[in-house]
């Protein structure tokens, strides 16, 4: 079992599939995007195959969320897909994307075995779209989410962020919107981890202001039907349900303690959390060739290493090194 000194299990892997994406969200990266992973460095899909296979069959792994980047233009995305179902024990296998490409690809990634996407949207205006993410794409998310729907990838979940100023008079259509279609909307608090170091806490819309916001339109109710448990989203039942809405304030109502979460990198990094500042290499031990035990143990001490929590709140606060985008969100 993937174990830290806390007691806490990783049963959670997301695992981003590249480092690259096709929008520039602003809280994520500059509009001239970034220096990409050569990709000599990026994982092939027979060494994510690989990595998946130890976690899930020795090392407890349970959940698999592919992402990145953008996981929808990793080319082998279908098949890493199909081969993740087909472990066992079966783990549960998503995708969060920013839903480019989804109309094309829910199919096939249904018929691949995944049983679930979080596809972000942030607006319902295509003029802000542009704004926020530096390409016209809005309606390519929008028919996206209605080709997961109807591949039947339910429930599809929606992540927003909003941001001061430019989205944040949008949280009540959202939240409308996505009730209308089914969506489950999840708010996420906007996180240090952009790579052009912009965040601020003033700038965040925290979760309270969103519940305020939330609260002007629709009558909020704590979901204590369903256990939270490792769940980063609080969730509220939406004008008696059964429509609900989710809001993950990573920065001001942190989960750290029910974290389950371990990641890899797209070049073969374990981070045992989205802000950790240290990583432990699979890859290059993998390249030299290292036996699947080897890998394990190598993993095992990583996560043995989590610290209690993600500290923003601590002085000593320092934004790893990578972006978001590199990560894998
Ligand atoms: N490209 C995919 C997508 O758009 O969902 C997957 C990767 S993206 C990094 C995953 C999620 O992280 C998205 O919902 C995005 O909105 C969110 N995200 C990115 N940067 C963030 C930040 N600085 N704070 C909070 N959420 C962020």
């Amino acid at each position: 079992m993937l174990r830290d000194s806390f007691g806490r299990v990783a049963t959670d892997l997301r695992v981003s599939l590249t480092d690259k994406c096709n929008l520039r969200c602003t809280y994520c990266m500059p509009p001239e995007g970034l220096d990409w992973l050569p990709n000599a460095q990026l994982l092939t899909a027979d060494e994510i195959v690989r990595l998946v296979t130890i976690g899930v069959e020795r090392l407890g792994i349970t959940e698999v969320r592919y992402t990145g980047g953008e996981p929808l233009i990793r080319r082998e995305l279908v098949d890493i897909v199909s081969r993740t179902t087909a472990l066992t024990p079966r783990p549960q296998v998503s995708l969060t994307t920013n839903g480019i490409g989804l109309a094309r690809l829910a199919e096939p990634l249904a018929a691949a075995g995944l049983d679930r996407v979080n596809v972000s949207l942030d607006t319902l205006d295509r003029d802000t779209f542009k704004r926020l993410a530096h390409r016209d794409r809005h309606a390519d998310v929008i028919a996206g989410l209605a080709a997961a729907d109807a591949a039947g990838l339910r429930p599809v979940k929606v992540n927003a962020v909003l941001m001061r100023g430019l989205n944040d008079h949008e949280a009540v259509p959202l939240l409308r919107w996505c009730l209308d279609r089914g969506y489950e909307l999840r708010f996420i608090e906007q996180m240090p981890l952009d790579a052009q170091h912009g965040w601020t806490r003033e700038g965040m819309v925290t979760a309270d202001e969103i519940l305020d916001r939330l609260s002007s339109g629709f009558d909020l109710a704590a979901d204590d039907l369903e256990e939270r448990g490792s769940a980063p989203a609080e969730r509220f039942l939406v004008d008696g349900g059964p429509g609900r809405v989710g809001v993950i304030g990573s920065v001001t109502r942190p989960f750290c303690g029910s974290c389950d979460r371990v990641r890899l990198t797209a070049d073969g990094q374990v981070r045992n959390c989205l802000f950790a500042r240290e990583e432990s290499d699979l890859k290059t031990r993998m390249r030299e060739g290292a036996s699947d035990e080897e890998l394990a143990e190598r993993w095992i001490a990583a996560v043995a290493r989590k610290r209690a929590g993600h500290g923003i709140d601590d002085p000593s606060f320092l934004q790893p090194a990578r972006p978001m985008s590199a990560i894998g969100g």
